[in-house]
């Protein structure tokens, strides 16, 4: 496997370039006899693709592009194999889940029986009295029908502390020793905004424990992550990602341990796709007194929006709605950040020249944070300022209408109804016409992403895709058909609507020469394909800045 280039070569080329026009630079590299999908209206398809410094010097027939060749160039034959641009993810939590994957048990798993043998096997490798800790678990899932309990992490680990997070990320369980370490019994009382779960018929812990409740854990978990675990990180996550054709991902909730961690690893070549580091803005104030904002820094880790949250989430049913869920008719979700706070931080954010991305799920949160971005552009207008709708789920016509004339950037979930179709049903039939609303924003005229949200959702790009375009879930439920768009357009959604998300629809997002050469290599061709298997086309190559990230 090759590298992403390291700081050095980054700079070099960035010099050369400058010094000798694009025209006059040899072809390193040529894939020729493929099917190649450029994304760029003028010239959709082609044949051929030459390389050259990590950028695409030609595209055109093998005639046109073979004929650059020189004694050094190396070509590949792709055998009428289809090539895209490379997918950008433009919501998720790579840099987080990467250090989660190094230090915790990945409880992604279909049975409570299996999730008991995955800690258990930890344990056996772990100190006695040293926290054994899983993630991803996923309490509908599982093969029993009933959520994790106490009894069951007792039962399979009973000399260490266990603390296994929920998939969405809001919930956790654990065992007897992790709540005798956090000073936790039956009569410890809930504390605001959180809650501590008795099992209903004897009154004890039932080992879940939620929200604001949480923190009593965390604070007696020791944090032993160094600055090179977060470097490791980044470079476990990168492979995950570029197996899947993912070249460029934002990190939707970054800190500047974040930002360090990505700088660390494009500099020690492990980083393999383009980040664009979202600010969290707690931060916001530092940032900006140093004088940064977005669009800082290079080609692979760049400074995003500030992030803020205006309400719950979708997974775990908390996202804020103007009518309730299905069942819970006095249950309406969460709001997270007032207006006003939204608001304070908004001006800072906006004034001094950063873009800014909201958490917005419900139909609610939305509408607030819409306001707040209508407020600040009319009190101080920005040119282009590509406000962004983080998610942006529950949508009805008059948001979809404000969000097109803010210009605003809605992310949906893209594989939700393919890979959590069994939470669909909380949402009821005819809000799921209204929700992860690709069909609306495209007829609109608004750039909707691809987003994941790795690791509430699956990041896997073909995935996307199949969940897109058939709206259908893993059982072969449908949910919310109308919002159904062609495959065509589920790759414009995950190539250059997520570069224009991030200021570089001049930089990647398409084929075209001078563009990077990020491209993904597949096995069959998706535009030929049955919707209801895209999910099992085979990634067989992925590059990123002209290097293989991936080769299968
Ligand atoms: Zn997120």
């Amino acid at each position: 496997m090759s590298n992403s280039p390291t700081r050095r070569e980054f700079l070099g080329t960035l010099a050369a370039a400058s010094m000798f026009p694009l025209e006059e630079e040899k072809a390193e590299l040529i894939l020729h006899n493929g099917n190649v999908v450029t994304v760029n209206q003028k010239e959709p398809r082609t044949q051929a693709v030459a390389i050259s410094r990590g950028r695409i010097l030609a595209l055109g027939s093998d005639a046109d592009v073979l004929h650059l060749a020189t004694v050094g160039t190396k070509k590949i034959d792709l055998g009428k194999k289809t090539v895209l641009p490379g997918f950008i993810d433009a919501h998720s939590h790579p840099a987080m889940a990467g250090v989660m994957h190094l230090r915790m048990v990945d409880c992604d798993l279909r049975s409570i029986a299996a999730i008991q043998e995955a800690m258990r096997e930890r344990a056996a490798k772990t100190p006695a009295g040293e926290w054994v800790l899983g993630f991803k678990y996923d309490d509908t899932k599982t093969a029993e029908g009933r959520p994790l309990k106490i009894e069951d992490l007792d039962a399979a680990v009973p000399d260490h502390p266990v603390h296994i997070e929920h998939r969405g990320g809001h919930t956790v369980y654990c065992n007897s020793l992790a709540f005798q370490r956090a000073g936790i019994d039956a009569k410890t009382p809930d504390p605001a905004g959180g809650k501590i779960d008795h099992d209903a018929a004897t009154g004890k812990l039932s080992g879940r424990v939620a929200e604001s409740a949480r923190a009593l854990l965390d604070r007696v978990i020791p944090e032993k992550l160094t600055r090179d675990d977060h470097r490791e990180g980044v470079k476990l996550i990168s492979k995950m990602l570029a197996k899947t054709g993912i070249t460029s991902a934002t990190e939707a909730q970054g800190t500047p341990t974040d930002l360090l961690a990505y700088q660390d690893a494009r500099d020690s070549g492990d980083l393999l796709y383009r980040a664009y580091c979202f600010i969290n803005y707690r931060y916001i104030d530092s940032m900006i007194a140093a004088g940064v904002r977005t669009g800082l820094g290079d080609e692979w880790v760049r400074v995003g929006a500030m992030k803020m949250v205006s309400d719950g989430s979708i997974s775990e049913r908390t996202a804020r709605l103007s009518t309730a869920y299905e069942g819970r008719p006095s249950d309406f979700g969460i709001v997270v950040m007032t207006e006003e706070e939204l608001y304070t931080y908004g001006k800072k954010a906006h004034s001094a020249g950063w873009q800014i991305g909201t958490h917005s799920n419900g139909d609610v949160g939305i509408d607030m944070t819409l306001r707040v971005y209508e407020r600040l552009q009319k009190e101080s207008p920005r040119h282009d300022p590509r406000f962004r709708l983080e998610h942006c789920t529950v949508v009805n016509d008059g948001l979809v209408e404000r969000i097109k004339a803010l210009g605003a950037i809605p992310t949906p979930f893209s594989t939700y109804v393919y890979y959590h179709g069994e939470k669909m049903r909380y949402y009821g039939a005819e809000r799921l016409n209204h929700m992860f609303a690709l069909r609306s924003f495209l007829d609109a005229g608004i750039r909707a992403t691809q987003a994941s949200d790795y690791p509430p959702g699956e990041f896997v790009p073909m995935m996307a895709l199949q969940s897109e375009v058939t709206r259908t879930d893993m059982k072969g439920n449908v949910w919310g058909p109308k919002q159904k768009i062609t495959v065509e357009e589920a790759i414009r959604v995950g190539t250059i609507h997520g570069a224009y998300a991030s200021f570089e629809e001049n930089l990647k997002g398409s084929l075209e020469a001078g563009k990077v050469a990020d491209l993904v290599v597949l096995g069959r061709d998706p535009l030929k394909e049955d919707p209801m298997t895209l999910v099992t086309i085979p990634v067989e190559r992925t590059m990123a800045g002209g290097r293989w990230t991936f080769e299968a």
